[in-house]
């Protein structure tokens, strides 16, 4: 491979992969100003409405008043503050866990995580439509690495039964990011249990959405930490600030703390935005409208998708993925959401397995029924639907 990085770039926009960026001129909410036009956008993770709420505002201002701007060090050196401390045992609290660690983003704690907790002899179990994080997290952590189907617990099973390391780790996506499907941790849980392996979620997408309060599928599927010892969460998302966590138990943090590299050897998050964050998790706890709101705007999508006969996946949160098959077919659709003043971008390859392109719509709670109706309409006249 030479460094011709021009026929490299040329090759990937023939296959139609090329990527853009769009650039925001307004904050996160769902209509909003880009560089060349004002659209509604249905591909936000911010689906409890958060990341522009005036009081996360106002607590990352009071935090930087107080705090300064940058931690300054690694949490092992002096950049743990009482803010970071604070917001870890919110998270354990909200998440039902003895502890939680911070850690800088989701991508970070999950390479964290396997890379203390896996070495050669071990063996990690992934579900082929896993974050492509947990992918790299299982590579760097040396540890011999079994794919199986996505969600094929059978599947699973045989390859727990053929192997014999002593630490053996099933990782997999709570809610799948690119399908929205929810896994089966309780049957995942058993198979662990029944093979003396241990299971590790990562919940970026079920924190703050799934379960009464907020807390995720542990608290839907209510895991506690023997039956799901390891627990990812990410603050990015449902809670619109930045920011991840592991929970779990006192030696499973302890551990982290000693051993997980993404983590030691890496600069503290700014306290301010852990003020934020708190909040954050908060108005994410107390006010259930949002989720409320949240679950019926995705049965209104879904009823309505249905009656027009869309080729949705089967999902109930709010990644809602309607499967265009090619690139081409996926961008077509997307460009002709765009040309209707909507912001919905095709999801292709290697982001997804080749020909399963797709439009990624993903709703919130700063929706409302009338902006899902424009989709819904917008949807009914897309070239070669269904
Ligand atoms: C977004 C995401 C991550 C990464 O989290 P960041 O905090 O954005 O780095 C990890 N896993 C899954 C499943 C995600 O969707």
């Amino acid at each position: 491979m030479s460094f011709d990085l021009r026929a490299g770039l040329a090759a990937r926009e023939a296959a139609l992969l090329y990527r853009r960026r769009q650039m925001a001129c307004s904050a996160q909410q769902p209509q909003r100003q880009f560089a060349d036009a004002d659209l509604l956008t249905f591909c936000s993770n911010d689906y409890l409405g958060l990341a522009n709420h005036p009081a996360l505002a106002a607590a990352l201002a009071r935090g930087a008043e107080r705090w300064g701007v940058g931690a300054g060090a690694s949490h092992l050196l002096a950049g743990h503050s009482h803010a970071h401390h604070a917001l870890e045992e919110e998270l354990a609290a909200a998440v039902g866990r003895p502890r939680a660690l911070l850690f800088s983003t989701g991508y970070m704690a999950n390479l964290g995580v396997l890379g203390a907790l896996l070495d050669r002899d071990a063996r990690v179990f992934s579900d082929d439509l896993n974050h492509a994080s947990l992918i790299d997290a299982a590579r760097l952590s040396r540890a011999h690495v079994e794919r199986y189907a996505h969600v094929d617990l059978p599947g699973l099973e045989r390859l727990l039964q053929g192997s014999e390391a002593a630490r053996r780790l099933i990782v997999t996506d709570a809610v799948f990011s690119m399908d929205g499907d929810i896994a089966p941790l309780p049957q995942l849980s058993a198979l662990a249990a029944r093979h003396g392996a241990w299971l590790m979620a990562d919940d970026a997408h079920g924190f703050g959405v799934l379960g009464a309060h907020g807390g995720g599928s542990a608290e839907l599927f209510k895991l506690d930490v023997d039956a799901l010892p390891v627990l990812m969460g990410t603050l990015g998302k449902a809670l619109g600030c930045f920011g991840a966590f592991v929970a779990g138990s006192e030696a499973l943090i302890e551990t982290l703390i000693q051993q997980a590299r993404s983590y030691i050897y890496t600069t503290a998050m700014p306290p301010a935005l852990a003020e934020a964050a708190r909040v954050a998790l908060r108005l994410a706890r107390e006010e259930s409208w949002r989720r409320d709101k949240l679950t019926s705007l995705i049965a209104h999508f879904c009823r309505g998708a249905r009656q027009l006969g869309l080729p949705l996946l089967a999902s109930r949160t709010p990644i809602q993925p309607l499967l265009a098959g090619s690139a081409e077919r996926a961008l077509a659709w997307s460009e002709h959401l765009r040309a209707h003043g909507l912001l919905v971008p095709a999801v292709r390859p290697p982001t997804v397995p080749a020909g399963t392109a797709r439009l990624r719509i993903v709703l919130s709670a700063a929706h409302d029924e009338a902006q899902v109706d424009r989709l819904l309409l917008a949807l009914e006249s897309m070239p070669g639907r269904g």
